[in-house]
């Protein structure tokens, strides 16, 4: 869907600032956008990106069904570029930020311009901000960086001001409401949870995934009672565990983030775990592995998934799994 700014919720002020510059054809090269996660800092973002980029604009705004307007909304146009944290690493290293330099100072593909959407920047290192200031100050072929952060002071000054700044607020309960019931949340639901959600879209999705906590929770605990040496806590698990194909390839997603959990908490790495509430217990089964086991563990879940993807009967791999799991972990 394309989103424009027009259409951006909660966030009046940063919007205005943003349809004065494009009307008047004064847009900044370098943005800042600071705001709480989840406050529309990224939709703001694309719906400037969709209206520059937009082949035959309506009155500044993108007109949703051009090739270009198509291939944003889809996530697919070549000359947006996203720099991010690579997974598993804590900040934006001075290698990206090169070839982000590498990649700007190439001819646009199809847009006028490119653009980059750094996030979150205030991870990025030292160097990598050092070495971007060149480019935030003249970036090559009129091309537009817009960074995200939700602590501006974070960043070096020499980044921040060449930056034009815009303040994004928490969103307030009804904008809030709205769009929970826009994503399609129950509007219960989204009564009983946006006066809790600080102001945060993201916040408020997190709040009703109660669901996938509960389940998360269950599958550790079934995954720890299996014992290699006695089968029949095997099949009784896949008992519990066993759906239809959709089911257990959303139980493997959560399966594998599990994993990769117990991965990092096996090397010294908590801070970087997804599922911090069920950290005592990950740590506790991770310890019951030798460390290439878990990986090796890692890896059968992954192929696992695949199998499942293809045409193994998802109740079939499920058990198999839970028996190499069960030996691993004894090896
Ligand atoms: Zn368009």
């Amino acid at each position: 869907m394309t989103i424009r700014l027009r259409e951006v919720i909660g966030q009046d002020r940063a919007v205005n600032a943003l349809q004065r510059a494009i009307a008047g054809n004064r847009v900044a090269h370098a943005y800042l956008f600071e705001g709480i996660n989840g406050c529309g800092r990224r939709t703001t973002a694309l719906a400037l990106v969709a209206s520059l980029f937009c082949r035959q604009p309506v009155a500044g705004e993108a007109c949703g069904v051009c090739p270009s307007c198509k291939k944003l909304a889809a996530g697919s146009h070549p000359d947006l570029h996203l720099l991010q944290p690579l997974p598993d690493k804590r900040d934006i290293s001075i290698e990206q930020v090169r070839e982000l330099q590498q990649v700007l100072s190439l001819r646009p593909f199809e847009a006028t311009r490119k653009a980059c959407l750094i996030e979150p920047a205030e991870r990025m290192s030292t160097g990598a901000a050092n070495s971007l200031l060149k480019t935030l100050e003249e970036p090559p072929g009129h091309g537009l960086l817009i960074l995200l952060t939700n602590q501006a002071d974070l960043l070096l000054p020499t980044v921040r001001s060449r930056c034009q700044h815009l303040r994004f607020t928490p969103l307030d309960t009804a904008d809030l409401t709205t769009l929970l019931q826009q994503q399609g949340m129950d509007p219960a639901v989204a009564a009983t949870v946006a006066p809790l959600a600080e102001g945060s879209l993201e916040q408020a999705g997190n709040m009703d995934n109660e669901a996938s906590i509960t389940s998360r929770q269950t599958l550790l605990d079934t995954l720890r009672q299996v014992r290699y040496q006695q089968v029949s806590t095997v099949f009784d698990a896949g008992e519990r565990l066993a759906g239809n194909r959709e089911d257990t390839l959303e139980l493997f997603t959560l399966l594998i983030s599990l994993l990769r959990d117990m991965v990092l908490l096996r090397s010294s790495a908590a801070s970087l775990i997804a599922n911090t509430f069920l950290q005592g217990r990950l740590a506790e089964e991770a310890e019951r592995f030798l460390p290439a086991r878990l990986m090796e563990a890692m890896d059968l879940a992954l192929e696992t998934r695949r199998a499942i993807q293809g045409n193994v009967s998802p109740k079939l791999a499920l058990d198999r799994f839970l028996l190499r799991y069960s030996r691993l972990r004894t090896a």
